[in-house]
């Protein structure tokens, strides 16, 4: 089965209601294009960002979720709440609340549990910090983030995968093409499912390095950071999956 290319767009503690004319913006993008486009803005502008790209193919997730579905847990957002406010996806184990929140790997797991159960895509996360890849450990952490972080029943379940070097993420950095091709390569022998399950790149994409990130083979797609907050920018990288596309001559 072919995967389908996925540009997700991942808002941080960014926006406001005045944003969402972002979907207007990037909609012609969208259009014409045959991936598939997920952005996760703030969870107070989910239901408004649902609204605002109702009928336009583009979709909406969460940047988090709690591991249960309901409860005493003040400040929290289950991962129902998330599906009744509108959202397909949410992100899971970004390496900001990995180190903002201490979140391990284990808890990462239980995220992506409640989300599947909640009926969403999980966009697990995982990714070596410099000094691991400076160690020769890249690819040792990351296999091992993913044995801890993946679904305990994850055959056959709609996973994304989010390969997202720690420090690649808003340094302007990015990982090389060759380092990013192996470390795709890896990531899918260590799934259960590694010829249809989606790994996006993240780490500084932006319109000058999408289309030679998409390019490559194991690249099914792209989390955005920074990029997504401008339209032009992330239009700019939508377009750059049609490139990925066409036939070489
Ligand atoms: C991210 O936060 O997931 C990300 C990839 O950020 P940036 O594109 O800004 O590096």
């Amino acid at each position: 089965m072919a995967r389908r290319t996925l540009i997700a767009g991942n808002w941080k503690m960014n926006g406001s209601v005045s944003s969402l004319d972002f979907f207007d913006a990037i909609a012609p993008a969208a259009r014409n294009s045959q991936a598939e486009i997920l952005i996760c803005p703030p969870s107070t502008l989910l239901y408004q960002a649902a609204q605002a790209c109702a009928g336009s193919g583009i979709r909406v997730g969460g940047q988090d979720c709690h591991a249960r579905q309901s409860g005493a847990h003040t400040g929290d957002i289950s991962a129902p709440m998330l599906r009744e406010a509108g959202a397909s996806h949410v992100i899971v184990g970004h390496s900001e609340r990995r180190a903002d929140h201490g979140e391990t790997d284990a808890l990462v797991r239980a995220k992506s549990e409640a989300a599947l159960e909640a009926g969403l895509v999980p966009v697990i996360c995982v990714g070596e910090t410099r000094e691991e890849r400076e160690a020769g450990r890249a690819v040792e952490v990351v296999a091992s983030q993913l044995a801890g972080s993946l679904p305990e029943k994850s055959r056959d379940m709609p996973l994304v995968i989010a390969y997202e070097p720690v420090w690649a993420i808003g340094t302007g950095l990015t990982a090389s093409v060759d380092d990013v091709a192996n470390m795709h390569s890896a990531i899918r022998q260590c799934l259960p499912d590694p010829l249809t399950t989606c790994i996006l790149y993240g780490g500084s994409v932006k319109p000058g390095n999408a289309a030679d990130l998409l390019g490559l083979d194991d690249v099914d797609g792209a989390l955005v950071g920074g990029a997504s907050l401008k339209s032009i920018d992330f239009s700019a990288i939508i377009a750059a999956v049609s490139r990925k596309s066409e036939p070489l001559r």
